[in-house]
């Protein structure tokens, strides 16, 4: 098991000043017939509105911002089902850096072309019989690049958890954080925040039921493997959370709960009909988990 250093909330604080004025500031939405439905005032932060569409640029900038002239030289090296591929190629666009990216062959085709069109190389591997993170390890041996993996990592934990703290920043402190969670970037950097913005702040993260390995994680307090599940959120198809992210996780987070699919597409039809926005399923999951009583808020 990889050592992890003990993260805290000033550490995303940093990041923020790392990412500002390059990544969005996204908006917070409100909509009072999602308040009716959830019985809760509810602030919903548009990641989907993001440069590359997800939060995942805000991770990705704030590692590559980081590397050393050598790094840089070198390039940087990642696998991904999607959305953090698409972060790394265009934050090594922004900062002259060859990226190569490896991806399942079964990944949305969209997402595969747009990783492309920032220019970085792209190769696809078998999700269903290769280890991403084995040949992932031995590229990077082979070309002397650096590995910054899509959750497993300080930089993009604390990266991620930029988002949470302009919420904070922009609606003041909050009884609930539910929070989309794969491989717990996301969910470990905004425990983060919390921990330092909303002291008294129920973080929950909210997985797809087939994908429930954090719940079983969080239950045991040992990382639990599974199958690549199925499911429609593709970005949190992982088989097991991140050390890093476990850690924080631990230590931040209040509880885990699931939602499963057929939730997941009766929010995004709300989002479409009643907000006119469009988000990808995983990007529903925690609303999904508000708006179908998943965790009482
Ligand atoms: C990556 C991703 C997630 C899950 O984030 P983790 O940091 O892997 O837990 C959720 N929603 C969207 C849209 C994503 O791209």
């Amino acid at each position: 098991m990889t050592k992890t250093i003990q993260l805290h909330g000033s550490d995303v604080q940093n990041a923020a000043q790392r990412i500002k004025n390059i990544a969005h500031r996204t908006p917070v939405l409100t909509s009072s017939t999602a308040n009716k439905i959830a019985g809760a005032e509810l602030f919903f932060k548009c990641e989907n509105l993001q440069r590359i569409g997800a939060f995942k640029f805000r991770g990705a900038y704030n590692a590559l911002v980081q590397f050393s002239e050598e790094q840089r030289r070198n390039g940087v090296l990642t696998y991904s089902s999607g959305n953090h591929a698409q972060a790394i190629a265009l934050a090594a666009s922004l900062l002259k850096i060859r990226a190569v990216i490896i991806m399942p062959e079964d990944a949305p085709v969209l997402k595969i072309q747009a990783t492309k069109g920032y220019g970085a190389e792209v190769l696809t591997y078998n999700r269903y019989t290769e280890n991403r993170e084995e040949i992932g390890r031995k590229l990077a041996q082979e070309k002397n690049m650096t590995l910054i993996p899509p959750y497993d990592h300080a930089d993009v934990i604390c990266g991620q958890g930029t988002a949470a703290l302009e919420l904070f920043e922009e609606v003041g402190e909050l009884d609930t954080l539910l929070v989309c969670l794969g491989g717990g970037g996301l969910l470990a950097g905004s425990a983060l925040a919390a921990s330092i913005m909303s002291k008294k702040c129920n973080v929950i993260g909210v997985e797809p039921e087939a994908g429930n390995d954090g719940q079983q994680s969080f239950r045991t307090g040992k990382i639990v493997h599974i199958d690549v599940p199925d499911t429609i959120a593709d970005g949190a198809k992982v088989t097991h959370i991140g050390n890093h992210n476990f850690d924080v996780i631990k230590r931040h987070v209040h509880e885990i709960v699931t939602v499963s699919d057929s939730q997941l597409i009766e929010t995004m039809k709300f989002f479409a009909e009643r907000m006119k926005i469009v988000v990808e399923p995983t990007g529903c999951l925690a609303s999904a988990a508000a708006l179908h009583h998943a965790y009482p808020i």
